[in-house]
C-alpha cells in the first residue's frame, strides 16, 4: 500500500514513515521544511518538497505515487502562538487541510488519518478523558484541530470519505536506534528540555506552575511514545478501510505523570541532576490531562508498548548524539 505522509519529515511524521517502511508497506512524504528536518527521512524514501495546499502538486503525487491513503501530519502545534497569532493556525491548520482534503476527493483518494489532539477536549473537569466527553477548546490551536474533525464528519458523511482522527495526548519519547527525534526550533515540550538542561546546565528548566491542584502542584500529562503512535495509525487505517467506516479514537498511555516525576524520570535515565526552577503558571495550561483509550484498546486491539521508563530512554539516547 502507498500511504502519503503530510509533514513526514516532522517529529511524529518521520517516526511514522519508519513505521510504516518496517510493516513493509510504502510511505511517500510531502513537507514543505518549514518545521521538518531533511536529515530525519529515511534513506531511498520518495520525498516531495512542497505545500499540501498545492493542488496541481497533490494530483500529482496522488497519480505518480498511486496514492491509496493519507496520514496528515504537517500542522502547525506551538499553543501559546496559536494564541498571538491565530491567523497562522487557521491558515495552515484548517484552510490548508481543506485544500487537501478537496484533492483527495477530487483524485479518490477516500481514506484520511488525520493527527487530532487532546486539545481539542480543552481543560476537562474528570479524572480521565474519553471520546464521550464534550469538546471544548481553550486555544486557537484545539479549535483549528477540532474544526477539521467537524469538516472530516460532514465530508465523510456527503462523500464517503473514510478516515478516522486521533486525538494524542503527549507525544514523546524517540527511535529506538537514535537514529531520529525530537527537534522543535523552538524547543517548547518537557521532556526535551528537561534532558538539555541535564546537558548543558546554563539552559535552566522552568516548571511552570506550582500550585495545580494535583498531588505534587505541578501539571499532570499522559505521555505516550511516538511508535506507540505510529502503531496505531495503521491500525486505524487497517479499519476504517476494512470496516468502510470513520472514527476518532484517544491516543494515551492512561497514566498520568507530573511535571516532578519526569524531571525525576530524566535524573534516573541519565543519572545527572536537571536544573530547573518553579516558576509562574503558563498560559493554557491544564492542570490534569490522562487520557482514557479504552475506545482504541477495544476497536482497534491498540496497546501501548514504551513505558514511562523506555520513553524517557529513548529521548535521552536522541539527546545524547542528536544529527539534527
Ligand atoms: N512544562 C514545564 N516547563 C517547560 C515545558 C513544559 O513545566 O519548560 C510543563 C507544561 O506546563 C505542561 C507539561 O510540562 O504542564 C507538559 O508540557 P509540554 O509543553 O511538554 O506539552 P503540552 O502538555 O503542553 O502539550
Amino acid at each position: 500500500m502507498n500511504i502519503l505522509v503530510t509533514g513526514g519529515a516532522g517529529y511524529i511524521g518521520s517516526h511514522m514513515a519508519r513505521y510504516i517502511l518496517r510493516r513493509k508497506l510504502r510511505p511517500v512524504i510531502l513537507d514543505n521544511l518549514v518545521y521538518g528536518h531533511k536529515e530525519s527521512l529515511p534513506p531511498r524514501i520518495k520525498f516531495y518538497r512542497g505545500d499540501i495546499a498545492d493542488q496541481k502538486l497533490v494530483s500529482k503525487i496522488i497519480r505518480q505515487e498511486k496514492i491509496e491513503a493519507v496520514m496528515h501530519f504537517s500542522a502547525y502545534a506551538y499553543v501559546g502562538e496559536s494564541v498571538t497569532n491565530p491567523r497562522k493556525y487557521y491558515e495552515n491548520n484548517f484552510s490548508k487541510t481543506q485544500k487537501l482534503l478537496d484533492t483527495l476527493l477530487d483524485n479518490n483518494v477516500a481514506h484520511f488519518i488525520f493527527s487530532s489532539t487532546c486539545a481539542t477536549y480543552g481543560a476537562p473537569d474528570t479524572k480521565k478523558i474519553s471520546e464521550k466527553l464534550p469538546q471544548n477548546p481553550i486555544n486557537p490551536y484545539g479549535f483549528t484541530k477540532l474544526a477539521v474533525e467537524k469538516m472530516l464528519a460532514d465530508y465523510s458523511q456527503a462523500y464517503g470519505l473514510r478516515y478516522a482522527a486521533l486525538r494524542y495526548f503527549n507525544a514523546a519519547g524517540a527511535d529506538d536506534d537514535g537514529a531520529i527525534g525530537e527537534a522543535h526550533a523552538p524547543e517548547t515540550h518537557l521532556i526535551p528540555l528537561a534532558l538539555q538542561s541535564i546537558l548543558n546546565p546554563e539552559k535552566q528548566l522552568k516548571i511552570f506552575g506550582a500550585d495545580y491542584p494535583t498531588p505534587d502542584g505541578t501539571c499532570v500529562r499522559d505521555y505516550v511514545h511516538v511508535y506507540d503512535l505510529a502503531a496505531a495509525h495503521l491500525q486505524a487505517l487497517d479499519y476504517i478501510a476494512r470496516r468502510k467506516t470513520s472514527d476518532c479514537f484517544n491516543l494515551g498511555s492512561e497514566n498520568g505523570y507530573s511535571v516532578r516525576e519526569i524531571i525525576s524520570a530524566c535524573e534516573k535515565a541519565s543519572g545527572l541532576k536537571v536544573n530547573c526552577q518553579e516558576t509562574g503558571r503558563r498560559a493554557g495550561d491544564p492542570a490534569y490531562l490522562v487520557a482514557d483509550s479504552g475506545k482504541a484498546h477495544k476497536i482497534l486491539g491498540w496497546q501501548t508498548s514504551y513505558d514511562l521508563e523506555k520513553i524517557i530512554a529513548t529521548a535521552w539516547q536522541w539527546e545524547k548524539h542528536r544529527r539534527y
